[in-house]
C-alpha cells in the first residue's frame, strides 16, 4: 500500500515535470551506465593486478556489478587503499546512477510517457478530424444511458463530454466512448467536431443546457442541439442561446401516463407523428367497438387504421378477428382529417367514470393532473407533503396523506376508481406502492412511472398494467430527431419504425417472405412517394422504391437491418 502510494506520488510528480519526455534520453543513460561498467571492470582489473590478484573479465563485471547494486557478496575485495578508495568511488557511483537516477529515468522517459499514452487513448481531449455524424452528449443520466444503449444498437457514433479526467476514466472503464474537455469552452466542442457532428444532446439543468448551447453555437454550424426543459419558460431561453429542440420530459411523460387512462372521453389524442402519419390513441370503454372484432367494427371506413390494442398494458398489434374489449385502448393510425372522422362518430360517447387516483404531486405528478383534466377525467391526487397542493388544485382534488396507508387510499377513493396513477421519481417508491395497490384491487389498472429503464420490467412484474420511464422516453424522442422522425415509441420498449424498403424485399410478397417470424417485426404501412397505405395485403408485391413502416419491438430494426441490409429512412 505504501510502496504503491510512494509511486503514484512519484509518478504525479513526474507527470507534473515540464518537457518533453523521450525515449532517446533514457537509451542514453542506459549506455553511459553501460560505459561506467565497463571502465570501472577494466579499473578493477588493473587495481587488482597491482595487488597481485589476477581475475577473469567475467569476474571484473561481476564485481562491478555486485557493488554498484550494493549488494556486495564480500568474495572479492581488495586490499590496498588505493582499491578500497576505488571500491567505495564504484558504490557511491552504483548508488547515485543505478539506485537512484536509473529508476527515475525509467519512470520519468518510459513509464509516465506510456501510462500518458494510455490515460490519452482511454480519455482523449479530442477526437479524430474525420469523424461525423457521431452524437456529442455532455451529461451521463438515465435518459442518455438510456440514448446510448439505442445509439449503440443502431451502430451509430457518439462521445461523451466529460469535464473531470478521473471521472472520464472511470466511465471509460464502465464501457462509454468519452472525450475530457470543460462544457463552458468552445474548444471543446471544436475538438468534439460539433460541426461534423449529427446533434449535440445536453439533459443538464435549464441554467447549464442554456450555458453549454451558448457556447457550442460558435462552433456547431449547422449540426442541430438538443436540450431537456425543466422550466416551460426556458424553452424561449435555450431556443434564444441557440437550441433547435427543447424537451420537456416531465411533460412528456405526464401526458403518455394520461394517455393510458381507462377514462374521460372516446376521442382520439394524437401521440406521435410519423410523417404524415399519426398516431393516436382512443378508448373502447362504453362505445359500440366493445365486444366486437375490428373486422366487425368497419373502423377502415373511417380511413382510419387500428395498428394495435392495449388491453391491460399488454399490447397486440390488431388483426381483422382481433376482438376489442372493455377496456382495451386502440393504437390508430391515420391523416389529421381521417382522425377527425374517427372523432365526429365517436364524440357522443362518454367513458368517464369515478375519480381516478394520483400518487405524488411532483412535476410529473402536476403534469398528468393537469392532461387528465384536458381529457376530461376526474382525480383524486394523494401527496404526504401538504405543501406540494399547487394553488390550481381544488381541496376534493388533493388529499394530504401517505399513500401506503390503505386508509388514505379509501379516502381517495381507491374502491371506486377505474385507474390509479403513481408518478413519484423514486422507483423503489413506486415498485412498492403499485404490490400494495395491486393486493388491495386485483382488477385496478395501474400505471406507473420508472426513472430507471431497468425498473420497468420490475414494476411489471409488481403488477403494473403499463409503465414508462423518462429515460425510455427522452431516449426514443431523441432518437426520432435523430433519424427524422422516422421512429415513434408506442410503449417501454416497442416502437413505429419507418425504414426504406431493403433491395432483398423489393417487389416481394409479405405471405413469401416470414418477416414476422424472422425479425418480429410487423408491416403497418407502405410509403410510396409520400403516399401511405395502412393494412398492406400481404398477397401484394410490395413496391420497389419507398418505405415500409414496421411495428416491433427494439431489437425489431436490428434484425431487420442485419437480414434484409435496410438503411433508416
Ligand atoms: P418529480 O420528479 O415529478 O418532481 P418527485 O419524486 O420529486 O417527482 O415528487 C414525488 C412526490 O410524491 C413528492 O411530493 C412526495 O411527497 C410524494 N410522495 C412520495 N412517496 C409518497 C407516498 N408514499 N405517499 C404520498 N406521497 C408520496
Amino acid at each position: 500500500m505504501r510502496v504503491k502510494s510512494i509511486v503514484t506520488q512519484l509518478a504525479l510528480f513526474i507527470r507534473q515535470r515540464p518537457g518533453k519526455p523521450n525515449v532517446r534520453t533514457l537509451l542514453r543513460f542506459i549506455a553511459l551506465l553501460i560505459g561506467m561498467i565497463f571502465i570501472f571492470s577494466v579499473l578493477f582489473h588493473y587495481i587488482m593486478l597491482r595487488e597481485g590478484q589476477e581475475h577473469s573479465w567475467v569476474t571484473g563485471f561481476y564485481w562491478t556489478l555486485t557493488v554498484m547494486s550494493t549488494l556486495g557478496f564480500g568474495d572479492i575485495t581488495f586490499e590496498s587503499d588505493l582499491g578500497r578508495a576505488f571500491s567505495m568511488f564504484v558504490l557511491l557511483s552504483g548508488v547515485l546512477f543505478m539506485l537512484v537516477l536509473l529508476p527515475f529515468t525509467v519512470i520519468q522517459f518510459f513509464y509516465a510517457p506510456w501510462i500518458e499514452a494510455r490515460r490519452q487513448a482511454r480519455a482523449p481531449d479530442e477526437l479524430p478530424v474525420d469523424l461525423r455524424d457521431h452524437v456529442i452528449i455532455t451529461r451521463h443520466d438515465p435518459v442518455t444511458a438510456a440514448l446510448i444503449n439505442r445509439l449503440r444498437r443502431q451502430r451509430i457514433d457518439y462521445v461523451l463530454l466529460v469535464p473531470d479526467r478521473q471521472e472520464a476514466l472511470r466511465l471509460h472503464d464502465e464501457g462509454l466512448r468519452v472525450m475530457v474537455g470543460q462544457l463552458d469552452m468552445p474548444e471543446t466542442y471544436r475538438n468534439a467536431r460539433l460541426d461534423q457532428a449529427a446533434l449535440l444532446v445536453t439533459t443538464a439543468d435549464d441554467a447549464t443546457d442554456t450555458k453549454v448551447i451558448f457556447v457550442a453555437r460558435e462552433v456547431a454550424g449547422k449540426t442541430p442541439m438538443i436540450a431537456t426543459v425543466d422550466n416551460p419558460r426556458s424553452r424561449s431561453v435555450l431556443s434564444l442561446a441557440g437550441a433547435q429542440h427543447a424537451l420537456n420530459l416531465t411533460e412528456l411523460v405526464g401526458e403518455s401516463l394520461a394517455h393510458r387512462t381507462i377514462g374521460g372521453d372516446a376521442m382520439t389524442h394524437v401521440i406521435d407523428r410519423l410523417g404524415n402519419l399519426q398516431i393516436a390513441e382512443a378508448n373502447a370503454l362504453r362505445t359500440p367497438l366493445v365486444g366486437n372484432t375490428i373486422a366487425e367494427n368497419r373502423i377502415a371506413d373511417l380511413g382510419v387504421a387500428v395498428l394495435g390494442v392495449w388491453e391491460r398494458g399488454e399490447f397486440e398489434v390488431a388483426q381483422p378477428d382481433t376482438v376489442i374489449g372493455n377496456n382495451a385502448v386502440l393504437v390508430l393510425g391515420g391523416t389529421a382529417e381521417q382522425l377527425l372522422n374517427y372523432d365526429e362518430a365517436f364524440a357522443i360517447y362518454n367513458v368517464s367514470g369515478a375519480p381516478v387516483v394520483l400518487i405524488g404531486c411532483g412535476r410529473v405528478g402536476k403534469a398528468t393532473a393537469r392532461a387528465l383534466s384536458n381529457r376530461g377525467i376526474q382525480w383524486c391526487m394523494i401527496d404526504r407533503d401538504p405543501s406540494r397542493q399547487a394553488d390550481w388544485m381544488t381541496d376534493e382534488q388533493f388529499l394530504h396523506g401517505d399513500a401506503a396507508d390503505v386508509d388514505v387510499l379509501k379516502k381517495a377513493g381507491i374502491e371506486k376508481a377505474p385507474t390509479v396513477l403513481i408518478t413519484t421519481h423514486d422507483d423503489s417508491t413506486n415498485v412498492y406502492l403499485t404490490l400494495l395497490l395491486r393486493d388491495l384491487r386485483p382488477d385496478i389498472q395501474i400505471i406507473s412511472r420508472a426513472t430507471l429503464e431497468q425498473n420497468v420490467r420490475t414494476l411489471h412484474r409488481a403488477g403494473a398494467d403499463f409503465v414508462m420511464s423518462t429515460a425510455t422516453l427522452g431516449a426514443s424522442r431523441i432518437m426520432n430527431l435523430l433519424r427524422h422522425g422516422s421512429i415513434v415509441p408506442i410503449a417501454e420498449g416497442l416502437n413505429i419504425v419507418r425504414v426504406a424498403i431493403p433491395s432483398a424485399l423489393a417487389g416481394s410478397r409479405l405471405t413469401e417472405v416470414p418477416v414476422r417470424k424472422e425479425t418480429g417485426a410487423t408491416v403497418i404501412a407502405t410509403v410510396v412517394n409520400g403516399d401511405m397505405r395502412i393494412n398492406p395485403n400481404p398477397a401484394d408485391p410490395l413496391p420497389t422504391d419507398g418505405d415500409l413502416v414496421l411495428i416491433g419491438d427494439e431489437q425489431t430494426e436490428q434484425r431487420f437491418a442485419e437480414l434484409y441490409g435496410d438503411s433508416p429512412a
